[in-house]
């Protein structure tokens, strides 16, 4: 069975994810840039129930946006490691950023490109774009 593990920063908080995600992608939009303090966030997409916290549960800490999903991120060190409202939601994001084990999935979306900051530059990766999601 597939799994694949992640950490943040500290190493405080380490997860797993028992199965293949559903899609990757990546996100240009505004809060993902806030959060990511780069171009935005590139997840995979997983079933909520397969992502299993091995450690550092006590702190973790969930944001939720006027608009938008939740974001989880780790309080010690600020690295962001979940989106698309874990851990109520039925599938949230995995920050592939936070993935320590081989994973080479290239995202197959891009998504809010209108969002694309003048400091920023789409790569011609063939993955198709959306002004706002797929
Ligand atoms: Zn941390
Ligand atoms: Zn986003």
């Amino acid at each position: 069975m597939a799994s694949f593990q992640g950490s943040c920063l500290c190493g405080a908080v380490r997860f797993e994810v028992t199965e293949p995600f559903v899609s990757v992608s990546a996100c240009h939009c505004t809060s993902c840039k806030k959060i990511s303090g780069g171009t935005g966030t590139v997840s995979g997409r997983a079933r909520t129930e397969t992502i299993r916290i091995l450690s550092g549960e006590e702190v973790l800490r969930t944001y939720q946006p006027a608009e938008g999903m939740a974001k989880t991120f780790c309080s010690s060190c600020g690295s962001n490691l979940f989106g698309g409202g874990w851990p109520e939601s039925e599938h949230a994001s995995v920050r592939l950023s936070a993935i320590d084990s081989p994973f080479d999935t290239k995202p197959q979306a891009h998504i809010y490109v209108r969002s694309v900051a003048p400091w920023e530059t789409l790569p011609d990766d063939g993955a198709e774009r959306f002004d706002v999601r797929s």
